[in-house]
C-alpha cells in the first residue's frame, strides 16, 4: 500500500516537470499553479483509469469498488420471509449445469418434493424459473388462448393482476368482485359460472393483500359440473394452511419459493392436472410466450414421455439447491405440523393483538389467513411513520396494505421458520413501543 503510494507520487512528480517544462511560454508562479491544478486532475483520472488498466469513457462505478454489508432483519413482511443458514448453505453449493445428471437428480427431488407440498400425483409437476408472477403468467398463458372466456375471483390485488393479465392475452374476462377482506361463497361462484361458462375460474387461496385464506372445499367439483379448469393461485398460503390439490379437485396450482418454503424468491412451483394437460397441450395456437411454454418445461423437467430433456433455458441451478433443501425441510416437518403450527401462532399473535386493542381487518375469523395477518391501520396514525420506527428501532420488516388494502392495513407475515411465538412477542413489543413513539393525531 505505502510502496503504491510513493510509486504513485513519483510518477505525479515526474508529469509535473514535464509538463511545467511543456509550457515555457507562460510566466514562471502562475504557469506552476495552474500546471499544478490541471495536473493533479489529469492525474487522479488517470490513476483510476490505469487502475484498472483500461481507456474506456465509462469508469467502473465508486460504489463497486467497496464492499456492500447487507444486514440481518427479521422478515416479518408478507415476504420475502428470512432464508434459514440449512437453506443458504444449500443455495451456496458449486455450480453444475444444468441438464447434468446430479442437477437432473436434483430437478426430480423438486418435483416430488413440490407433489408432496401441494398433495398430488399429477405428472406435470414442476419450478418455473421465475418468481410468483412468472408462475402466474405460465398457468394464464398456457391454459388460455385468445378469445376464450375466463372468471377471476377477486377479492384483492391477485385477482386484479390475474384479470389483467388474461386480458393483455386477449382473453374475455369477466369477474366475480367482492370487498377486500371479504370472500366469494360457492353459490355466488356456481351463479357466475353458469352465467359466464368460462374455461377457466381463477381464484387465490391465500390474498396477501388483504389477509383472506379462501375456502376451496366444493369449488373444483362446481368448476367441473360446468366443465372449466380450477385455477389457484396459493403463492402466499402454501404449507402455511391445508390445500390438497388433487382431493380438492385443483387443475393448475401454483406457489412462490420465498414465502412458507423459506427459500430465496426466483423459483415458483406449479402443477397441472391430466384435465389441464389435456388442455394445455391440445392448443390450437401456441403460448405467447416461449419462455413459459409448458411444453418445453414440461420437456425440461422430464415431465413428458421424451426420453431425452432438451435445452430450453439455464435453469437456476443455486435456486434449484435452495429449492431442494426448503421441500426438503418442509417434508422432515410434515405438512400436518407446519398447518398447525401456522395456525397455533397465528391465533395467539391475534390474541396478543386484541389484548393491546389492535383490530384485525379480517371480521370472519375462519377466513383469517395464518400466514399473513391484516390490522386495521391504528386511527390517528401515519401506516408509515409505524413500519418505518420499527425497521428502524427493531430491524423488523413489518408493511403497509398493498392495492386494495393501501392505507388501511398493516402486514406481518408469520411464514415458515418465521412463524414462532418468540417472533409474535418481538413483533407485538416492536408494535406497542411504535404506537407509544409515532406521532398520534386527535382521531
Ligand atoms: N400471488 C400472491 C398471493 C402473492 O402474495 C404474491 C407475492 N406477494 C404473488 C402472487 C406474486 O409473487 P412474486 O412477488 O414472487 O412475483
Amino acid at each position: 500500500m505505502i510502496c503504491l503510494l510513493i510509486k504513485q507520487l513519483l510518477s505525479l512528480l515526474s508529469c509535473t516537470v514535464q509538463y511545467i517544462r511543456s509550457q515555457s511560454d507562460w510566466p514562471t508562479g502562475e504557469r506552476f499553479a495552474h500546471c499544478l491544478h490541471e495536473l493533479l486532475t489529469i492525474a487522479s483520472v488517470s490513476q483510476c483509469r490505469d487502475s484498472i488498466m483500461s481507456s474506456l469513457s465509462v469508469l467502473p462505478p465508486e460504489c463497486l469498488l467497496q464492499p456492500f454489508p447487507v444486514p440481518q432483519r427479521l422478515m416479518l413482511g408478507p415476504g420475502p420471509s428470512n432464508v434459514p443458514a440449512r437453506i443458504a448453505a444449500a443455495g451456496a453449493q458449486p455450480i453444475l449445469g444444468h441438464l447434468h445428471a446430479e442437477t437432473i437428480e436434483i430437478m426430480n427431488q423438486i418435483k416430488s418434493g413440490i407433489q408432496y407440498a401441494f398433495q398430488t400425483r399429477n405428472r406435470v409437476t414442476l419450478a418455473v424459473s421465475g418468481p410468483g408472477h412468472a408462475a402466474m403468467e405460465c398457468a394464464i398463458f398456457n391454459s388460455l388462448e385468445p378469445g376464450e372466456s375466463v372468471l377471476i375471483a377477486i377479492n384483492g390485488i391477485w385477482g386484479e393482476r390475474a384479470a389483467e393479465i388474461a386480458e393483455r392475452i386477449g382473453a374475455k374476462v369477466n369477474t366475480v368482485v367482492t370487498s377486500a377482506g371479504g370472500y366469494i361463497t360457492n353459490e355466488e361462484i356456481e351463479q357466475v359460472l353458469d352465467k359466464y361458462r368460462p374455461v377457466v375460474f381463477f381464484l387465490t387461496h391465500g390474498e396477501s393483500s388483504t389477509g383472506v385464506v379462501h375456502p376451496i372445499d366444493g369449488i373444483g367439483d362446481l368448476c367441473h359440473k360446468y366443465n372449466c379448469l380450477f385455477l389457484v393461485d396459493s403463492v402466499a398460503a402454501l404449507g402455511g394452511t391445508p390445500i390438497c390439490m388433487d382431493e380438492q379437485g385443483i387443475d393448475i396450482m401454483y406457489t412462490g419459493s420465498q414465502k412458507v418454503l423459506n427459500a430465496p424468491p426466483g423459483t415458483a412451483p406449479i402443477s397441472f392436472s391430466e384435465r389441464a394437460c389435456q388442455k394445455i397441450f391440445n392448443r390450437r395456437t401456441k403460448p405467447i410466450s416461449y419462455f413459459l411454454d409448458m411444453s418445453w418445461l414440461a420437456n425440461y423437467w422430464g415431465c413428458d414421455d421424451k426420453p431425452v430433456r432438451a435445452y430450453h433455458h439455464t435453469g437456476p441451478v443455486s435456486s434449484f439447491y435452495g429449492l431442494r433443501e426448503s421441500l426438503a425441510i418442509l417434508a422432515e416437518t410434515g405438512l400436518e405440523n407446519s398447518w398447525k403450527r401456522h395456525k397455533e401462532v397465528a391465533e395467539y399473535f391475534h390474541k396478543g393483538l386484541e389484548e393491546m386493542g389492535l383490530k384485525l381487518f379480517v371480521q370472519d375469523k375462519k377466513a383469517r389467513l395464518p400466514t399473513v395477518t391484516t390490522i386495521v391501520a391504528p386511527p390517528g396514525y401515519d401506516w408509515r411513520e409505524i413500519t418505518g420506527y420499527i425497521m428502524k428501532t427493531y430491524n423488523i420488516e413489518i408493511s403497509g396494505g398493498l392495492g386494495p388494502s393501501a392505507g388501511m392495513v398493516l402486514r406481518v407475515g408469520l411464514m415458515g421458520c418465521n412463524s414462532s411465538k418468540a417472533n409474535v412477542d418481538k413483533v407485538l413489543e416492536a408494535l406497542a413501543d411504535a404506537l407509544k413513539h409515532c406521532h398520534k393525531s386527535r382521531v
